[in-house]
């Protein structure tokens, strides 16, 4: 595997000749049109948080108890017209007056959501109009009784499929980094990965293999799972997802060596496009020891059953 500096390597087999959607249908020249100033604040041009880079200290930016990011004057002046707050009123209390006056009575506030943050609701509800719009423009009625609460539903779905970014590691490995005399490799195989490629919108999935060589300190097995889950509920390419699982485990414990492989069916190729059905790409990233002892690798490889 022509794997070298913990750049993501291609491989796919079927005929699809290595290529990955966004090279199918989102030639490089084009790909650079957008500009970073329309990104939130927190994630980079490469759909990185900032944060992605644990373990310095920062604040509890996405978990504890939700801090009002609402205020009445965020607004849209068409909404706040409606509704009446009352200077009694909590963010939370205020904004469900919004959504039930936006959406009528039926609106369900789903305390679970994201455990019922401010924020979460305002994005939803965006997203619920802009889902309505959507509809409405491939032709459909969306007063049709079986759309009544599409818009809805796929915003909710929408907002729990970028959950990832509302993540960091710190979050995630929180408490589950063992002291351990223990040098012989760990691998976690087929985890299973559930992500949307970032050009289309479409989902990719399958299968993450990840592999370290300890030094000292090893991690909770269930939290490697939950790395590549944090990464992967984010808009994203396959190569980077690899890299960025990689990357989290070498910051979180610095292991000798770390290895990701991932292997994942691209919707965006499979239903539109060249329409390959059993293609799938393979990309791995292979770091400290992975990377540069061939024995260490062929062994990782083997053991998770690509070689
Ligand atoms: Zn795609």
């Amino acid at each position: 595997m022509s794997t070298v500096k913990g750049e993501g390597s291609v491989i796919t087999n079927g005929k699809s000749n290595g290529i990955s959607c966004e090279k199918l249908c989102f030639p490089k020249e084009t790909e650079s049109s957008g500009s970073s100033t329309d990104l939130p604040t927190d994630i980079t041009e490469n759909g990185t948080r900032k944060d992605d880079n644990l373990f310095a200290d920062q604040p509890e930016a996405t978990s504890g108890p939700a801090k009002s990011t609402v205020k009445p004057s965020s607004v849209s002046p068409a909404v706040s017209s409606i509704a009446t707050p009352s200077l009694k009123m909590s963010p939370r209390q205020y904004n469900r007056l919004l959504l039930t006056q936006t959406y009528g009575s039926s609106y369900e506030v789903d305390e679970d959501y994201e455990k019922g943050s401010e924020e979460g609701l305002e994005r939803v509800k965006e997203l619920t109009v802009f889902y309505k719009n959507l509809l409405s423009s491939v032709g459909e009625d969306i007063n049709r009784q079986g759309l009544l609460k599409t818009p809805e539903r796929a915003a909710k779905a929408m907002w729990y499929f970028t959950k990832g970014y509302r993540q960091t590691i710190k979050d995630v490995v929180h408490n589950a980094i063992f002291e351990e005399d223990h040098d012989e490799m760990v691998i976690v195989r087929d985890i299973e990965m559930f992500s949307l490629c970032e050009h289309h919108l479409i989902p990719f999935i399958g299968k993450v293999s990840i592999g370290y060589l300890p030094r000292n300190k090893i991690l909770g097995l269930s939290k490697v799972a939950r790395i590549v889950e944090m990464f992967a509920r984010r808009l994203q390419v396959q190569e980077r997802l690899t890299k960025q699982i990689a990357k989290a485990i070498t910051d979180a414990i610095n292991p000798a060596g770390v290895g990701v492989v991932v292997e994942a069916t691209h919707m965006c190729m499979v239903m539109r496009g060249v329409q390959k059905l059993n293609s799938k790409t393979m990309t791995s990233a292979m770091l400290g020891e992975f990377r540069d002892d061939p024995k260490t690798r062929e062994e990782f490889l083997t053991l998770i059953g690509t070689n």
